[in-house]
């Protein structure tokens, strides 16, 4: 076995880390999916579990020498049954995309019928876009929002009617109003449909009880563990008890090998710190910044989608301020401010160059930051979009970004 430490043995790799850690902690990041772990996340991440095979579940592996695995995947799976309760978890998919196919491998047959939510609208790629291979193989069809950014629950039940899907889907990556669970599960009864929700962003807002929890409502959640829940990169299924089985069995063995236990392990301290009562105050605190920036944005003239946010996001229309969502994104990039361009609800414009950009609070309140920050930040961010062509203003904002992160230090104990 190689002795030497990674300094000497990979040089340009222990860069590289040295580098991104700068960055992360120099940048002010807003993409709403990423988020900061703790050091207690980041131990087990990088412990001796990772040497381990264990295909199987507690109590039932393929492979012998599994008795402190077992330990550590049998407290994941309490913890996430009592922080959503779940009657089943599943902690092995190895992100939220594998978990969502495991889904559908576990409850359509070729061809079978899904109703989501148009990708425009703020629906994921993994509930049926085009350039996925799930879309080969199941039909996926498309509900709407509304004028006033609402879904359009009379064009969900319409479609419902018409297409008898196999399993109706709510849950999304760009929108950013609360979900009634209780009218879609009725919606879903009517047509005989699975429920399923995908939770990923969100999860750590419903853990904490600041938004509506699909869990006892809904046949199946699926999510990511790396978002607003604030654990290692992974995904996770739960499930009403009469799916158990079937989900099981298409996570591993039918879609899966071996779980990555260093993984699930970092997953059960994720959700021991979701469960403290600290946690409940992250989140008030992510939602309670997000309406910081929406009422700034709002009074700076900004066109919000879906008439703003009850969550951790916000989505944008730039264009009403001469430039693309593309090129705002580079503009704030170059300011020290990371967000991603995306695409509005029935956007005119391409993928590759849309309408909006999109920016949320998780891995900001993380951080430390408030209330004031926000205000600062927002008008930073009006700033440098009103300026996107000049290169020195963006870079004197950037210098004022890195003086505001040097206040909120990242990981101290690392550098
Ligand atoms: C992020 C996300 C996923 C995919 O998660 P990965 O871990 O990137 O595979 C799936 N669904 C939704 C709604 C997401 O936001």
């Amino acid at each position: 076995m190689n002795k030497q430490t990674l300094a000497d043995f990979d040089p340009q790799i222990k860069e590289a880390i040295k580098h991104e850690l700068n960055r992360q902690e120099q940048g002010l990041e807003m993409i709403p999916s990423e988020n900061f772990v703790s050091l207690a996340v980041l131990e087990a991440l990088g412990s001796i579990l990772t040497n381990k095979y264990s295909e199987g579940y507690v109590g039932k592996r393929y492979y012998g020498g599994c008795e402190y695995i077992d330990v550590a995947e049998q407290l994941a799976i309490d913890r996430a049954k009592q922080l959503f309760g779940a009657e089943h978890v599943n902690v092995q998919p190895l992100s939220g995309a594998p978990a969502n196919i495991a889904v559908y491998f576990a409850l359509l047959q070729p061809g079978d019928t899904v109703l989501g939510m148009d990708l425009s609208h703020g629906g994921h790629l993994t509930h049926g876009h085009p350039v996925t291979y799930m879309a080969k193989i199941f039909n996926f069809v498309r509900y709407k929002t509304n004028e006033i950014g609402k879904i359009d629950l009379d064009n969900l039940r319409a479609m419902a009617l018409e297409h008898k899907p196999k399993i109706i889907l709510v849950g999304y990556s760009a929108y950013s109003r609360e979900i009634e669970y209780e009218k879609i599960k009725a919606i879903a009864d009517e047509v005989g449909a699975i429920t399923m929700a995908d939770i990923a962003h969100i999860a750590g807002l419903i853990a904490a009880g600041e938004m509506n929890n699909p869990v006892p409502i809904f046949d199946i959640v699926t999510t990511t563990t790396h978002k607003t829940l604030r654990g290692p990169r992974g995904g996770m299924i739960m499930c009403k008890e009469k799916f158990a089985k079937d989900i099981d069995k298409a996570v591993f063995p039918g879609f899966q090998g071996g779980p990555h236990e260093n993984n699930i392990a970092a997953k059960a301290i994720a959700f021991k710190e979701a469960l403290e009562p600290s946690f409940k105050e992250y989140a008030k605190q992510i939602k309670a910044n997000a309406k910081t920036l929406e009422a700034k944005f709002l009074a700076s003239g900004y066109k919000l989608m879906f008439g703003g946010t009850d969550n951790h996001l916000l989505l944008v229309d730039v264009t009403g301020k001469g430039l693309s969502g593309k090129q705002a994104q580079i503009a704030l990039d170059i300011a020290g401010i990371t967000v991603n361009k995306n695409m509005i609800p029935d956007d005119p414009r391409s993928p590759m160059d849309p309408s909006g950009i999109r920016f949320g609070t998780p891995a900001l309140t993380t951080r430390g930051m408030k209330e004031t920050e926000m205000n600062l930040i927002a008008d930073w961010m009006d700033e440098a979009i009103m300026n996107w062509q000049n290169e020195e203003k963006l870079i004197e904002i950037k210098n004022r970004v890195i003086e505001l992160t040097k206040k909120f230090p990242l990981y101290p104990e690392l550098q």
